[in-house]
């Protein structure tokens, strides 16, 4: 319990200052809540026992009594208002942060680290588990803190009146305390099952909500709905089990404190009984005996959210301490863009999907990468812009072994094209200046027209600020393509990697996303996994891949004259495109 409260108050940082000043506010707080029971229970003592001996109260006295509560009461809002304003921002400005650095982290893991770790682990971690301390870690401390502080306030005033009285409420508070180390550890140990009950919800969900359009294709939501029901089941079964397991601890501690408020009542009322306490402080005793224990028990909450917290904080550290890619990596410019694969092996697990691959793509050149489905086409793309580290074997960009590089300074290289283009579920505007976000009006617009989707974009309603759905699902595969070509040609990086679309596209869109290519592509170095014949024929290298080699290399002419893979390739292609090229 104290590790969470040390833990959080260490993840404050920056911000520790202002926590600790609000402790102090909190302590004062607590200070002008304890006076006014006090002066009440005094003045309410006094009317008593002027009436019990037949005099008339001093009305006076009830005024003077009722002005200081006003006052002491707007002291304790005071000091409240300025812990809200030191200790409130601290929680979300932080998680701000840390939302920030677990998406730099993420920008610079492996892309393998993405087939071990879910989606819905990673947007947990982010939403809910940040979500947890962002709205409760501070407020948690601070209920913590504050209430052990209101406690010590109240025990010393006992202390000083009747240090019997200051035993019973030290007791019943130890008992407490053991109760919510008891609810402390419980929850340590279950807060890892229920977030991996929320992380498989979120995981079933998200799955399901990619998957619709599979569903509705096959107008059954079986098998898939089964998988969120079944998550949801689980997550409301764990939940259940683990709240079932709170309540020893929970009524333990709030017995213990209850019976401490009794007891503490009880024993002033037999000492001032026994003549050995005054009335009015008697009074007072039991007016503290409700509040000195009316703030520790919601301590039990804390002990309760701590574990949780305590989880969302190992989660967030698992993502931000994850094993940079880049760790020691230099922001360097080549000052050329040949690209080198020297004897690469190439897992993605155990099974080698490249085998001792070496090539060479000079700066300025076109190159196509063709082959089988499954031979390492895009893989061999993935190694270039660095999402995975080869097994062994160097890849260098202008003569720089790629693990020199930062990745942001390697990825500036670096422009691609895929075929499964993903739009960002913002303006088309932002999404073009994705890559160069400090371009005018004028440099956007240039884009847009060379990768010809300006016409389009003007018809929409709102133009370039037409906003498009997740992942570009407004608009149609042609669209989204040529959107994603202006966002590369506005980038204007030297290299550009492009996966050449496979899927039946109408010669119509097909001759528009080929003239935004030929703009993107023009005086740069170009690598392409290609599947038309007008682009491998007029590639200057052709990489043929078999099974993770390259089997070929050449250009066309050369590699018809070989009478191999590549010669069957284009017989094959030939025939899917209707369509003859000249002959060899
Ligand atoms: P296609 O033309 O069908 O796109 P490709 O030639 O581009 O195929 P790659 O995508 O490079 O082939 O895949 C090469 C091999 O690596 C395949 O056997 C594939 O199953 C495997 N593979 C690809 N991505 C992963 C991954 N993330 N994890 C594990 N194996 C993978």
């Amino acid at each position: 319990m104290f590790g969470t409260v040390k833990r959080i108050i260490r993840w404050c940082g920056e911000f520790k200052g202002k926590l600790y000043l609000g402790f102090l506010m909190t302590f004062l707080s607590h200070i002008f809540t304890a006076l006014p029971l006090g002066l009440a229970a005094y003045t309410v003592g006094g009317l008593i026992e002027a009436t019990v001996a037949g005099e008339t109260p001093d009305a006076s006295w009830i005024w003077k009594s009722i002005l200081i509560q006003v006052a002491l009461v707007f002291f304790r809002f005071l000091f409240d208002y300025f812990r809200a304003r030191l200790q409130e921002p601290i929680g979300y400005r932080l998680t701000a942060r840390d939302r920030l650095a677990v998406g730099d982290a993420l920008k610079r893991v492996s892309l393998g680290y993405f087939d071990k770790v879910s989606t819905g682990n990673i947007l947990n971690s982010i939403t809910t588990g940040l979500g947890t301390l962002e709205g409760m870690g501070i407020r948690m401390i601070d209920n913590f803190v504050g209430g052990y502080l209101n406690f010590l306030v109240i025990f010393l005033v006992l202390l000083f009146f009747s240090p019997l009285t200051a035993l019973i409420a030290l007791a019943a508070a130890g008992l407490s305390f053991s109760a919510m180390l008891l609810i402390s550890h419980y929850s340590k140990k279950n807060a890892p099952i229920e977030a991996q009950a929320n992380r498989d919800m979120t995981g079933a969900a998200i799955e399901y909500a990619r998957g619709l359009a599979v569903v509705k294709s096959f107008g059954k939501d079986g098998a898939a709905m089964d998988a969120v029901s079944r998550a949801i089941e689980d997550s409301k079964n764990i939940h259940l089990k683990i709240e079932w397991g709170y309540l020893p601890g929970n009524a333990l501690h709030l017995l213990a404190l209850k019976c401490g408020s009794v007891g503490l009542a009880m024993a002033a009322a037999l000492m001032c009984l026994a003549g050995s306490m005054d009335f009015s402080v008697m009074l007072m005793f039991v007016f503290y005996s409700f509040s000195i224990f009316a703030s520790l028990e919601p301590i039990s909450d804390s002990a309760h959210t701590l574990g949780v917290i305590d989880d969302a904080m190992d989660q967030l550290d698992a993502l931000k301490e994850n094993h940079f890619i880049d760790a020691d990596g230099k922001d360097i410019t080549p000052e050329h863009f040949d690209i080198e694969f020297d004897h690469v092996n190439f897992g993605y697990d155990d099974r080698l999907v490249l085998r001792d691959v070496s090539l060479r793509i000079p700066e300025g050149s076109s190159t196509a990468i063709v082959g089988p489905s499954g031979s390492g086409k895009s893989t061999i793309c993935s190694l270039i812009a660095r999402f995975y580290d080869p097994q062994s074997g160097k890849i260098r960009l202008g003569g720089h072994d790629l693990r020199e590089f930062t990745c942001d300074s390697l990825l500036a290289n670096l422009s691609m094209v895929f075929q499964n283009v993903y739009l960002f579920h913002d303006t088309l505007r932002a999404n073009i200046c994705f890559g160069k976000p400090d371009a005018t009006e004028e440099e956007m617009i240039a884009a847009a027209k060379k990768a010809r989707c300006h016409d389009f974009i003007m018809a929409l309603p709102n133009g370039y600020d037409t906003v498009v759905g997740e992942g570009g699902g407004t608009l149609s595969g042609g669209e989204r393509q040529r959107v994603s070509i202006a966002r590369a040609i506005l980038k204007d990086a030297p290299i550009i990697i492009l996966d050449e679309a496979t899927a039946g596209i109408d010669p119509e869109n097909e001759h528009l996303i080929q003239s935004a290519i030929t703009e993107l592509t023009r005086g740069k170095t170009v690598i392409t996994i290609a599947h038309r014949l007008a682009t491998i024929r007029s590639a200057d290298q052709i990489l043929v891949v078999n099974d993770g080699q390259i089997a070929e290399r050449g250009t066309h002419e050369e590699l018809l004259g070989q009478n191999g893979i590549y010669r069957r390739f284009t017989e094959i292609r030939k025939r899917a495109e209707g369509w003859q090229i000249e002959k060899a």
